[in-house]
């Protein structure tokens, strides 16, 4: 029988992860070959193609070096793989997974996955969460998806997984959404339709900065009055709440508005942002009012990506509509 095409490629994380020495903490080694050879069932569902574009930790990742992944995975793609798998680090899986899903404008999907207990540890969920994500990339039903998150046995969406457990082996969830699908008995069950996904061109520049700031209890100005200054491109708030500062952090978001995008997100973890509710100095409806976007459910990280991504393809100006998709 011809097995369909698959392509798969390693840039590290704890999935890649062993100690060189005993007593040593891990660090990323282990090649995506060795990673296949682990799940040896592989070869009966696919003719895979596996290649190592890195071994970092994943808090190392960069925009560039996604950028080079994306256009691999593209050109596996055009040489006939019906699906791309990424194993990277689970730290900054949510990130890397929501800069590809806006640029990934193929049916066929692209599932990103990693594991929570490196190579030789005992219960290494590596593996399982491998091979989860090839029998998701080669499923006709993960068609026209974008791309997917796979780990522990759930399918998340893009958009939606966070990783919301520092080392838990179930490390991710979509709050609110919850996950797109399940792996039951090996075999791949969305619990819901595709729904529609907002692209965007490959960013035509490389340089621009997008800050990231949390708000806190009684926090200074000091970061915020220099961003400016300190030639930031664009910049995204962690608010309080459903999209609240502190009236002195208003006053500075009001002047920063005028020259360049802020996006305000909330820092609860879950949930979307107001756009009608509070009316004091600082609350949604005057940071609207300021100048200033809200986020709605997109977390603080991933509406730093959308923007990042907005100003690379000079679209900042359309931000609100990447603000509002309908759900
Ligand atoms: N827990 C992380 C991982 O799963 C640590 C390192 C990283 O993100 O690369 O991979």
């Amino acid at each position: 029988m011809d097995l369909p095409k698959l392509a798969i490629a390693a840039l590290g994380g704890t999935v890649s992860m062993q100690a060189s020495h005993a007593g040593e903490g891990v660090i990323p080694t282990v090649s995506g070959e060795t990673l296949l050879a682990s799940v040896p069932e592989l070869t009966t569902l696919a003719r895979v193609t596996v290649e190592t574009l890195g071994l970092l930790p994943s808090a190392s990742l960069n925009f560039e070096f996604l950028l080079s992944v994306l256009s691999w995975a593209r050109y596996q793609v055009e040489q006939g793989a019906i699906g791309v798998v990424i194993t990277q680090g689970t730290d900054t899986l949510e990130e890397t997974a929501t800069f590809f899903d806006y640029l990934w404008d193929r049916n066929e999907p692209l599932v990103l996955t990693g594991a929570m207990r490196s190579a030789a540890q005992v219960g290494a969920d590596g593996p399982v969460n491998l091979l989860d994500a090839c029998r998701v990339a080669l499923a006709d039903t993960s068609q026209q998806r974008g791309v997917q998150v796979v780990m522990n046995g759930q399918i998340h969406q893009a958009g939606h997984v966070r990783k919301t457990d520092s080392l838990a082996l179930q490390a991710f969830s979509s709050p609110v959404f919850g996950p797109a699908g399940l792996l039951v008995e090996n075999t791949v069950r969305y619990l819901r339709a595709p729904t529609p996904r907002m692209l965007l061109p490959l960013p035509q520049q490389t340089t621009q900065k997008i800050a990231l700031l949390e708000a806190s209890l009684s926090a200074d100005t000091l970061l915020l009055e220099n961003i400016l200054e300190l030639g930031y491109d664009g910049l995204v708030i962690a608010a309080f709440g459903a999209g609240h500062v502190s009236a002195r952090w208003a006053a500075v978001i009001e002047n920063i508005a005028k020259k360049i995008p802020v996006i305000i997100a909330t820092r609860t973890g879950s949930g979307a942002t107001a756009q009608f509710s509070y009316g004091f100095v600082g609350g949604e409806i005057d940071l609207i009012r300021k100048g200033a976007s809200m986020a709605g459910f997109l977390c603080p990280r991933k509406a730093r990506i959308l923007l990042w991504l907005l100003v690379g393809c000079q679209r900042q100006d359309e931000l609100a509509s990447y603000l509002y998709p309908p759900l």
